[in-house]
């Protein structure tokens, strides 16, 4: 993986490129290359520190409702699937939501009425057997709700993405500018020069860096061949049927 600017070059043209290797940057990387796209995944981080990785790691399903339901429940099978693929732990402990107060305890059982099983009520008692929480009114358990080590699994998608000829994830790399142009998108990053190898990243197309140094230029393209600037064929990814 490219954690730094000693290691190997970077793509001189993908497909897509991706700023940020939070959850959804990653989503739409593996969505993009299982879809045959060439990705690059550019992260100013060294390692997961965004969103993500400070967040708890609560894969949140069953509160959805309506399209985000539907949504949740696809994503909670690419979680699992992602979690066996790149060897991430993938909890399916369920979760816990507390009430303890009359009008939460409502609004819990509306949930569980239009849930058809994948909700269940739970008295004070199991509530406080279950969870830390002594005094709630009651709660109910949402067995379908994932956990996650959030930063362990970034790294672990990150790292498997990698691992595929036609994916490379560059950590401690920022995305700098972005010029459209009229036949490719060219993104500027903080690495230094780079000399990919029977590249066709235009010639003369430096800018200087932060650290002062001449930075790459990137393509993100779909043309085999355009000169020195290339169409960018960014492919949005549709949420599944
Ligand atoms: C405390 C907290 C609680 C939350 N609770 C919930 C919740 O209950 N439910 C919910 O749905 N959401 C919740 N969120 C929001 C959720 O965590 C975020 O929406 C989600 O993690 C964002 O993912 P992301 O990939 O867009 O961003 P991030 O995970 O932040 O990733 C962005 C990445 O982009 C990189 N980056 C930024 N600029 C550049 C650049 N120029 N070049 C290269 N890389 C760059 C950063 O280094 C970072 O790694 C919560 C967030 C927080 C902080």
């Amino acid at each position: 993986m490219n954690r730094d600017s000693t290691l190997p070059p970077l793509p001189a043209k993908v497909d897509l490129v991706v700023v940020g290797a939070g959850a959804v940057g990653l989503a739409h990387a593996v969505e993009g290359h299982a879809r045959g796209h060439s990705v690059l995944v550019l992260d100013a981080s060294a390692r997961p520190t965004g969103a993500t990785a400070r967040r708890g790691g609560h894969v949140a399903v069953t509160t959805q409702d309506t399209v985000a339901l539907s949504c949740a429940l696809a994503s909670r099978e690419r979680w699992l699937k992602l979690g066996r693929d790149a060897g991430f732990g993938v909890r399916e402990c369920g979760a816990v939501v507390v009430a303890r107060h009359d009008d939460e305890l409502a609004v819990l059982d509306d949930l569980v009425a239009s849930r058809a099983g994948d909700a269940v009520l739970l008295d004070s008692r199991s509530v406080a057997d279950r969870t830390s929480v002594p005094d709630a009114l009651g709660g109910a358990f949402l067995p379908l709700d994932l956990r996650v080590d959030p930063a362990a699994a970034l790294t672990a998608v990150a790292d498997w993405l990698d691992t595929h000829p036609q994916a490379h994830v560059a950590w401690g790399t920022a995305a700098q500018t972005f010029d459209a142009g009229s036949g490719c998108t060219l993104v500027r990053t903080s690495r230094g020069r780079s000399s990919p190898s029977g590249s066709s990243s235009p010639s003369g197309t430096t800018s200087v860096s932060s650290s002062g140094r001449s930075a790459p230029a990137w393509t993100g393209c779909g043309a085999s061949s355009c000169g020195s600037r290339r169409r960018c064929r960014t492919t949005p990814v549709r949420e599944p049927a």
